[in-house]
């Protein structure tokens, strides 16, 4: 059996960062299942596809020649992974998200990432629809005014330009939109642990998180 941590959360909760190191500690596999909105997003949009249209970007899923390798994220052979963090793109996610659709069209896609030595799975829906069976699920918080200066600073930092309010803005609506949902809601699953990095640096969620796996993990 191969072991999953799911790790679920709102937009810019830090569920990324969280994922990576958790990943890195235990040499895991990771499964960044927002790219996978993304990408199918970005793709459906390119083609001229209705973002509204289910079934249509459902069927495109299939067709998507995709790769992930050395940080990249390539489609069609083409490095899409700037265009893939653009707020705009995650729109497009949340809004082909919402179609049972295409999340059934990305479903066995996911569960191919699980891999031994084992996996970290970042998302929405990891806990409660993909990996229900996980041992150890998290679902991961910050307040809203936390989530938009970390936001704020990788923007800055990658010599973008910004406006805090804007950006808090931006991920409140998409957070909005993921909760109201009727396909696979953002909803903790009920056997989560729920965390609230908001007060604490990365190294303490990490050391927290694999603190409760050591408690839970299956052998
Ligand atoms: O996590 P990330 O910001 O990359 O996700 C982009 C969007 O994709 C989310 O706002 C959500 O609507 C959708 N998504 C989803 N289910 C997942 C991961 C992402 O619906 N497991």
């Amino acid at each position: 059996d191969i072991p999953v941590i799911t790790i679920d959360g709102p937009t810019a909760s830090g569920k990324g960062t969280l994922t990576d190191e958790v990943a890195k500690a235990l040499g895991y596999h990771v499964l960044d299942s927002g790219a996978l909105y993304r990408v199918t997003g970005l793709a459906a949009s390119r083609a001229g596809i209705d973002l509204d249209d289910g079934e249509a970007v459902a069927a495109l899923v299939p067709t998507l020649e995709l790769r992930f390798q050395d940080g990249q994220a390539l489609l069609d052979g083409e490095d899409v992974s700037a265009d893939l963090r653009l707020e705009a793109t995650g729109l497009m996610a949340s809004q082909v998200g919402a179609h049972p659709a295409v999340r059934r069209a990305l479903h066995q896609l996911q569960l191919d990432f699980r891999q031994l030595p084992g996996l970290v799975a970042d998302g929405r829906d990891m806990g409660t629809a993909i990996f229900p069976a996980a041992p150890l699920k998290v679902f991961l918080t910050a307040s809203a005014a936390t989530r938009a200066e970390r936001r704020h600073k990788q923007l800055i930092s990658k010599g973008l330009s910004a406006n805090i309010e804007g950006l808090r803005a931006d991920l409140e609506a998409r957070d909005a939109r993921d909760k109201g949902r009727s396909a696979s809601p953002l909803q903790a699953a009920a056997d989560a642990i729920e965390l609230d990095n908001s007060a604490q640096t990365i190294e303490q969620s990490r050391d927290l998180v694999l603190s409760w796996w050591r408690d839970r993990r299956p052998f």
